[in-house]
């Protein structure tokens, strides 16, 4: 993984994750208060104290879903291990990570975990 594509998957990831944001809290709505908190449990901890968890219940189940994910990712590229599967631990395959910049797992254990 190399710094250059790691930034590219950020600037992507940050930008899909501002669409979904935005679309979620609608115009005019506050955006700063969810900046501040980007990931995981501590985003969620926070958006329930403030209020903002009616802002995220507004989108969709695919689209929560696809947030979350996002999240995982930019979590991965700030601890370092972006591009490294999460369970086998070898390096996602290049192809897979540009047309799925959100992955955190192989085309193996992807297939894996996600079947029956
Ligand atoms: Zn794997």
């Amino acid at each position: 993984m190399t710094a250059t594509r790691t930034e590219k998957a950020r600037t992507e990831l940050s930008r899909r994750r501002r669409e979904l944001v935005e679309a979620a809290l609608g115009a005019g709505a506050e955006i700063e208060s969810l900046r501040s908190a980007e990931r995981g449990a501590e985003f969620e901890e926070e958006a329930q104290a403030a209020q903002g968890v009616s802002d995220l219940q507004r989108l969709e189940e695919a689209e929560r879903i696809e947030l979350a994910r996002i999240d995982a990712a930019l979590a991965r590229i700030e601890e370092g291990r972006y591009g490294t599967c999460a369970d086998c631990g070898r390096p996602i395959e290049a192809r897979r990570l540009s047309a799925l910049p959100w992955a955190i797992r192989c085309a193996g254990c992807a297939r894996a975990s996600e079947g029956p």
